[in-house]
């Protein structure tokens, strides 16, 4: 199976249609200086285009922490095609260490606001990876209904461990080759979403890859959002450690003890 290696030349963010100095560099991340718009905008632009598979990744707080100790998340984010701001803290970091963010991209919200986009006379065929077994299917049912033209071609739900496992690997690929969807909404946590996107990207028959975390089930309905009054004041990973603290909780302490220390790096090195 085709992966990337060193000597393979990769199309890269200066395919991005926004200025070449928008890009700010943040904890070792470069991030798109986008606004939502500008995000959608440009993956309609990618949509339209025949220049094989481009990902967008979302850093937040946590991928953040995460990327300081783990070469190939960082070597994904440098070769995703669109970084964008997915958390309050990034953006408020990026104020105070006077590398300005226009706004919060977050993945979940992105992938709606792309669909909204779409008016009924367009067209958009997406492939949802991802999500506990059921899930896709749901998310797929409550996308129809809300928005019509948007279809859904292709669902799966890899089982634990495929990434470790190239026929697993090959299904999945060769499953998305079968229905050639426009955008492939890739729910697999992270790191492995990224991980796994960046090894294949090249072998990926769509348009574009959205590494977009819990998206899928959101879009089931599966997990809520926070109330909108958290969301605007950086409070969703509260409302996400109250509904999983088995899960979050250590992650989130860690990551509330190193992330100010980043922030404090980066602006003692200014
Ligand atoms: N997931 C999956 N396969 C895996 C691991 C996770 O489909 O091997 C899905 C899981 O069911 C959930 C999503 O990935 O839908 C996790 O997204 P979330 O953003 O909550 O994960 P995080 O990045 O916060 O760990």
């Amino acid at each position: 199976m085709p992966t990337l290696t060193d000597n393979q030349q990769l199309p890269n963010s200066s395919t991005l249609p926004c200025k070449a100095d928008a890009k700010r560099s943040l904890f070792g991340i470069d991030i798109d200086n986008l606004r939502m718009q500008d995000a959608v905008d440009t993956l309609r632009q990618w949509v339209g285009e025949d220049e094989g598979c481009r990902f967008v990744v979302t850093p937040n707080v946590d991928h953040a922490v995460l990327l300081q100790e783990n070469q190939p998340l960082r070597d994904a984010y440098e070769d995703a095609h669109m970084v964008l701001a997915d958390g309050h803290p990034i953006v408020w970091a990026s104020r105070l260490l006077k590398q300005p963010l226009p706004e919060r991209v977050a993945g979940s919200e992105l992938v709606p606001a792309l669909f909204d986009s779409y008016d009924q006379s367009e067209e958009l065929t997406v492939f949802l990876l991802g999500a506990a077994p059921g899930v896709a299917q749901t998310a797929a049912k409550n996308m129809e209904a809300q928005w019509p033209n948007i279809k859904t071609v292709g669902i799966y739900s890899p089982p634990m461990g495929f990434e470790k496992d190239d026929a697993q690997c090959d299904i999945i690929l060769q499953r998305i080759s079968a229905c050639k969807p426009d955008v492939v909404v890739v729910g697999l946590g992270a790191p492995k979403q990224e991980l796994w996107v960046h090894r294949h990207f090249q072998s990926i028959d769509a348009k574009v890859a959205l590494c977009v975390g819990a998206t899928i089930d959101f879009l089931a309905g599966e997990k809520k959002r926070a109330p909108l009054w958290m969301q605007k004041n950086g409070l969703e990973w509260m409302h996400r450690m109250c509904s999983e603290p088995k899960r979050l909780v250590k992650r989130y302490a860690k990551d509330a003890w190193i992330f100010p220390q980043l922030v404090l790096k980066q602006l003692s090195t200014k």
